[in-house]
């Protein structure tokens, strides 16, 4: 496997494989739908090549966190999808939301009321989601003004609530207290406001069981590959592959400094190879002395700190003809998986591929 020249490095997203993750999502969830959460640029990986393989699985609900991520998207989607903004309705964002076709998660009473003000200037009923608080302190809206919101509710017709949402904390971690705590609370909501349908649950919330479905399922991570639960067997097909090219090899002696700080002493005649990724990739620094590589399935150790551009690993167990200048070693793929790399990171999978960086050339499968 020898890389073209030029590039530092090589990303391969396989669409096939996360269409085939959501539609395994979309079997758990099944009756209710599954939305594609393409924040962030979907994790990273490209969020207009990720949005059109969601389409063709059939994906009609898309969620980004930000207004300006949705007016990007907006063109790529057709009329009948809906395109949803997770961190609420921005003082300012009214106009272009309505004029786009965008939907706002309303996640308190003020952004309640300028949605309807809005509804009420153009003289007709916009959509909206509207989000509670069940115990995350994060988004939504918070316990104490549920009651209000409900009333103003009452007297906005022009309003079309599509789903009372919420978020799980701790959904990953399938045996934790939260899990039901924030389910009792959903629920009490639900009764609060019926008959309105809820959507609940992200990519490890589909794993809770049907109750957490609700009407529609927000689905990420693992559409992505990532592990939706911590430290379980990951059900997910891994969708991104990653591999840098080795930029220069050397042998040194054995009580010799490796990278900045001298951080790393070799204890005996170490060859090394310099590959060309590093923090500024999206490789964290955290990585360093921890960390490791993969050529041929051998296992190749970071060794000393990660630089921004590059990182120097310990080939001394490889045969003396390998690997070639230019030659790939592997960061994420059949040896190493992004949840392996994250835990050395001392980080989660989503961090890792949000952070995955722009250097590489990007291969869509
Ligand atoms: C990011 C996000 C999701 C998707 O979560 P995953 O764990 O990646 O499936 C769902 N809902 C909300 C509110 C989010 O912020």
């Amino acid at each position: 496997m020898d890389g073209e020249a030029g590039f530092p490095g090589y990303i391969t997203i396989d669409l096939a494989a996360l269409r085939r993750n959501f539609e395994r999502i979309a079997a758990i969830a099944a009756p209710a739908p599954v939305a594609g959460i393409v924040k962030a640029d979907a994790y990273g990986l490209g969020a207009v090549q990720v949005t059109r393989a969601l389409l063709a699985a059939g994906c009609r609900h898309f969620f980004v966190a930000h207004v300006e991520e949705a007016v990007a998207l907006r063109p790529h989607l057709p009329t009948e999808a809906q395109l949803l903004v997770l961190n609420g309705l921005q003082p300012g964002a009214e106009a272009i939301c309505a004029a786009a076709q965008i939907i706002p998660v309303l996640n308190s009473l003020a952004q309640l009321e300028r949605w309807r003000t809005q509804a009420r200037l153009e003289g007709r009923r916009l959509p909206a989601v509207l989000q509670f608080d069940t115990g995350m302190s994060r988004f939504g809206v918070a316990p104490a003004e549920r009651a209000a919101v409900r009333n103003e509710i009452a007297q906005s017709p022009e309003l079309e609530i599509l789903y009372l949402m919420s978020h799980l904390a701790s959904a990953d971690e399938p045996t934790k207290a939260q899990n039901a705590a924030q389910l009792a609370e959903m629920q009490m909501v639900t009764r609060e406001f019926a008959p309105l349908p809820f959507s609940f649950a992200n990519s490890a919330g589909a794993l809770l069981g049907k109750d957490y479905h609700g009407a529609l399922v927000r689905a990420g991570i693992a559409l992505y590959g990532g592990a939706p639960q911590f430290g379980a067997a990951n059900p997910m097909e891994p969708v991104v592959s990653l591999s840098v090219a080795v930029a220069q090899t050397r042998t040194v002696p054995s009580g010799t400094m490796v990278g900045y700080s001298g951080a790393h002493l070799t204890s005996k005649s170490t060859r090394l190879a310099v590959v060309s990724a590093g923090y500024a990739d999206g490789l964290p620094r955290s990585l360093s002395g921890r960390g490791a590589v993969y050529f041929r399935g051998q296992r190749l150790p970071i060794l000393g700190r990660v630089s921004m551009d590059s990182m120097t690993v310990d080939i001394s167990d490889l045969p003396d003809e390998a690997p070639d200048l230019g030659s790939l070693v592997e960061v994420i793929g059949p040896h190493q998986t992004l949840e392996m790399l994250a835990a050395d990171a001392g980080t989660i999978s989503y961090e890792i591929l949000t952070g995955l960086g722009r250097r590489f050339r990007r291969e869509y499968r």
